[in-house]
C-alpha cells in the first residue's frame, strides 16, 4: 500500500522521507490491570483485554507488524484473539485487520469505518489515496450508535461519536478496568488531527472529550490514538485547549477577519510549546477550525 508512509505521517506526527522499517520496531508492553494491557510499536496505541473468553484488540496498527503485535499478545494469553475493534478508518489503526482476520478476529467497527475501507479514498488535504481494502480486512460486525462485549467478566462499551477526527469515529470503555480507549480523538503529541475530507470537524473534539470526561469516574484512565496513558485532568487540559483556540478563531471570524488575519493573531498562542510540534502545524489547525466554523 503506497500510500502507507503518508497515513502514518498523518496520524502519527512523523515525516518519513521513505517507507519505514518495520523490522527495527520494537513493541512495548503497559499493563493497567491484570486484564488490560496497551501495546506500543509504530502507529495507534492497542489496548489488549486478557481473560477466560479469550482476547480483544483495540486497532492493530501496521501489517507488517502483526507477527511482533501477535507475539506480544501471546505472552499475555493462550487463549484465542476473537475479536479487533477498530476505533477508525486510518491505516495506522486498522492495517493489521486481515491479518487479525487471518489469526481468527472478527473485526468490528462503525458502519462508517467499512464504507471508507470498502471504497477508494482520497484525503485532498493531504494529497492522499488509499484504495478499497480487501475482503479479510473489513469489518465483519458494524453498528451504527453503541455496541457492546460482554467478555473476560467484563463490559466492553464501543461507543460511536459525533464527527470528530472522522465520521467513523468510536471510542471503547472497558468498565471494569475504567480504561478509555479513545481512538485519535485524544492525543498527547499534538493538536488534534480534524480529517475534514473523512468527515471530521474541530468542534466534534470538544463534544468528545466531554464524553470522555463524562465518563467512568475520576480515576478512570485514557489510552490516546497516540501518546500516553492519561488522567481526567489531562482530558481536562485537553478541552480547555481545544475550546480556546476554537473560541478565539471564531471570534476573528465574527469579527469578519481574513483566515490569513486570524492566522497572523496567533490563536494558538500559548499552546504552541505544548502543541505544536506535532503532525498539524498551527496554520493547518487554524484552516481546520476555521472550515468547522461553516458559513
Ligand atoms: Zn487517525
Amino acid at each position: 500500500m503506497r500510500a502507507l508512509p503518508l497515513v502514518l505521517l498523518l496520524a502519527s506526527g512523523t515525516a518519513f522521507a521513505q517507507e519505514p522499517d518495520f523490522s527495527k520496531v520494537e513493541i512495548k508492553t503497559t499493563k493497567l490491570t491484570d486484564q488490560l494491557y496497551v501495546l506500543e510499536g509504530m502507529g495507534g496505541n492497542i489496548a489488549v483485554s486478557v481473560g477466560e473468553d479469550g482476547v480483544i484488540l483495540v486497532d492493530d496498527q501496521f501489517a507488517p507488524l502483526s507477527p511482533k503485535i501477535l507475539a506480544a499478545v501471546a505472552k499475555l494469553s493462550k487463549k484465542p484473539l476473537r475479536f479487533v475493534i477498530n476505533t477508525h478508518w486510518h491505516g495506522d489503526h486498522v492495517g493489521g485487520n486481515e491479518n487479525m482476520t487471518g489469526a481468527g478476529a472478527v473485526i468490528v467497527a462503525h458502519e462508517n469505518v467499512r464504507k471508507r475501507m470498502s471504497t477508494k479514498q482520497f484525503l485532498k488535504s493531504w494529497n492522499m489515496t488509499t484504495e478499497a481494502q480487501p475482503k479479510a480486512a473489513l469489518p465483519v460486525v458494524t453498528f451504527t450508535s453503541d455496541i457492546a462485549f460482554h467478555f473476560n467478566g467484563e463490559t466492553v462499551h464501543v461507543i460511536h461519536l459525533d464527527p470528530a477526527h472522522t465520521d467513523g469515529d468510536s471510542f471503547v470503555w472497558f468498565e471494569k478496568a475504567n480504561v478509555v480507549h479513545t481512538g485519535d480523538v485524544f492525543s498527547t503529541v499534538g493538536y488534534p488531527i480534524v480529517d475534514l475530507d473523512s468527515g471530521g470537524s474541530y468542534f466534534g473534539f470538544i463534544a468528545a472529550a466531554d464524553r470522555f470526561l463524562a465518563t467512568g469516574d475520576a480515576k478512570t484512565r485514557l489510552v490516546p490514538g497516540h501518546g500516553a496513558v492519561s488522567s481526567k485532568a489531562d482530558v481536562q487540559a485537553w478541552k480547555t485547549m481545544l475550546t480556546t483556540i476554537g473560541d478565539r478563531v471564531k471570534k476573528g471570524r465574527d469579527q469578519k477577519q481574513s483566515l490569513d488575519q486570524i492566522k497572523a493573531s496567533k490563536p494558538t498562542g500559548e499552546y504552541e510549546a505544548r502543541y505544536g510540534k506535532g503532525f498539524m502545524k498551527s496554520d493547518r489547525l487554524l484552516e481546520t477550525v476555521y472550515q468547522s466554523l461553516g458559513n
